[in-house]
């Protein structure tokens, strides 16, 4: 209060004190003086009032613009207080967290902070407390939904007005987008490094794998034009001409497999498999190696009784085993190489162990990528595909694999294959089509086939079953044979002219006919399996079939019909 304000109100106290000194003063100069001097206090009251009001409104409008900045700024921004309490909050950071001002309040930051990132963040704010310039970090951060974001923290410790505890202004930017952005670049870095690293490998591998078996051949057919050329010599040469070019066809086969697995035109063909030929199959292959370099095959039958029939891409599974034991024999000197197998939770599991050279552990990670070998200064024979080979395959059939190895004491390589049992009703279960039986004396079978060969192959295959057999050649032809006739059993061709497999299936069902379907097609994707079941296929074989497939097949859908 300044010295005229004080004297002013001074005055007016004495006035008030004493309204009858007041009124002697009625006529008294002083009192003129003392109005005059009120009014113009008045008047003075009366602009500092307007002031305030005006500095009042200003105040306010910086207020208001002080919170629309700080709710609207680009980033979110929190302030935190010494314990990690969220002490304010604004609007950017509540969408960035997607929910309200109230909810996040006064709770700790740390419920906000992935758990993955806790340590760090509290790490981060240890940093806060102690240094007094800003201090950044990078951090996930949980949203309502309980997803997360990554998000850029730049904070800076503040002193608050009159008291002694710091508070923390906290800034947070949504990065995500240059987080994944940084990932994409590394990815692709890593791959264009790991792509580098391929073409080496694949040209000195190409290279190696073309040129030794090249020269042999090359060699060798030379060596046969000499005219002194002995019997037993001709016989040699024109044997290692041979292991050369089938060194080179293997050769050539493991690139198009590979290229038809990475480009996605890899077919699967489902049939029934008996599991044990299949490795008999591949043991009696290998045999004759595994005898010239003193190696036994231990093969334990004895984990399951029954014979082991699934259904599954027979190729595939014979590829699968044969690269897995042809590896095992390669990479094993001395000792035995033993292969056990169980049908255990829906999965075919084949364990192959050998007593080999072993992989060491840094290169684990090599052994599964194309044209890598383990040792890729040595030369083994071998262009690095087997095992790519060997996942693509087992992928394209929702199987698995994995292994395990110690140098200098042997590898040991176990898959898993998703498959059902095709439990064998037939009189006879083995797969030598010779062999087969199935009694159809009391059922109907209807050919719905176009092409005469495949109807002719169909009706030879079930010539000894008795069956009573009809045919048509077309889905029109199929319809109208079932308004006067309900067979057994159709055994359907999908890909047939005027109405097609598809069509008559969608007929029948419609039609409510009661009878079992077989599909025959020759596009086996298992897609189109799963699709021609929707459709109301009973079972399904796929082109080219054996009588064992088609005969297994039959007993099944029949049996199923009997339940
Ligand atoms: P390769 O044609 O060279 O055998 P693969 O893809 O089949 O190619 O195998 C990749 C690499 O994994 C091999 O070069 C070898 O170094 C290693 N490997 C595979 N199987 C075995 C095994 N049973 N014992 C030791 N090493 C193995």
């Amino acid at each position: 209060m300044d010295n005229r304000a004080r004297n002013l109100r001074e005055l007016a106290i004495e006035k008030l004190k004493s309204e009858q000194e007041i009124n002697s003063y009625k006529s008294n100069l002083d009192l003129k003086t003392l109005i005059e001097e009120l009014s113009i206090y008045q008047i003075e009251l009366e602009h500092q009032n307007q002031e305030l009001i005006s500095s009042q409104n200003e105040l306010q409008n910086s207020i208001n613009r002080y919170i629309d900045l700080f709710d609207n700024a680009p980033i979110g921004y929190l302030i935190v207080d010494i314990d990690g309490v969220i002490k304010d909050i604004n609007e950017t950071a509540c969408i960035l967290f997607g929910s309200t001002k109230s909810q996040l309040k006064n709770i700790k930051i740390s419920k906000l902070i992935q758990p993955d990132y806790q340590d760090i963040y509290y790490l981060y704010f240890k940093r806060l407390v102690s240094q007094k310039y800003s201090q950044t970090c990078d951090i996930k951060l949980q949203k309502s939904d309980n997803s997360f974001f990554f998000a850029r923290i730049q904070g800076i410790r503040q002193l608050q007005l009159n008291v002694d505890i710091p508070e923390f202004r906290l800034a947070v930017i949504d990065i995500s987008i240059q987080k994944e952005m940084e990932l994409k670049l590394l990815l692709a870095k890593e791959k264009a490094e790991e792509n580098d690293k391929l073409k080496s490998a694949f040209l000195a591998n190409m290279s190696h794998e073309i040129r030794t078996p090249m020269n042999g051949i090359l060699g060798f057919a030379e060596l046969l034009r000499k005219p002194t050329l002995t019997e037993n010599n001709r016989v040699e040469y024109i044997n290692i001409i041979k292991k050369s070019s089938v060194r080179l066809l293997e050769l050539i086969n493991e690139l198009i497999d590979i290229s038809k697995i990475e480009s996605g035109q890899m077919q699967i063909k489902l049939s029934t498999v008996n599991v044990f030929d299949t490795l008999n199959d591949v043991l009696s292959f290998l045999l004759p190696e595994a005898k010239s370099k003193n190696i036994d095959f231990v093969f334990d039958y004895s984990n399951i009784n029954d014979p082991l029939n699934i259904e599954t891409d027979k190729e595939k599974l014979y590829a699968i085993v044969l690269n897995l034991i042809k590896n095992a024999l390669k990479y094993t000197n001395k000792g035995h190489i033993k292969i056990d197998c169980y049908y255990v939770d829906n999965k075919l599991k084949i364990y192959i162990r050998d007593t080999g050279i072993g992989i060491p552990e840094d290169k684990f990670d090599l052994v599964f990528k194309r044209f890598r070998q383990v040792e890729e200064t040595g030369f083994h024979e071998g262009a690095g595909l087997g095992l790519s080979i060997v996942l693509g395959l087992l992928k394209l059939l929702g199987g698995d694999i994995r292994f395990a190895s110690i140098v200098n004491k042997g590898s040991i390589f176990y898959f898993s294959l998703p498959c059902t049992i095709v439990k064998p009703i037939l009189k006879n279960t083995v797969t030598n089509s010779n062999d087969l039986e199935l009694d159809l004396s009391h059922v109907s079978i209807l050919i719905a086939e176009d092409d005469y060969s495949s109807y002719y192959y169909a009706t030879e295959l079930l010539s000894n079953t008795n069956a009573k057999m009809s045919y048509v050649e077309n889905g029109i032809q199929l319809m109208d044979y079932l308004n006067n006739a309900i067979p057994d059993l159709i055994l359907l061709d999908i890909n047939m002219p005027l109405k097609n497999g598809y069509e008559c299936l969608k007929e029948i069902k419609q039609r409510n006919i009661k009878t079992k379907i077989i599909a025959l097609t020759a596009y086996a994707m298992n897609d189109e399996k799963k699709l021609l079941f929707k459709f109301g296929c009973d079972g399904y074989i796929s082109k080219p079939y054996t009588q064992c497939d088609l005969f297994v097949e039959i007993d099944k859908v029949l049996t199923d019909c009997l339940k």
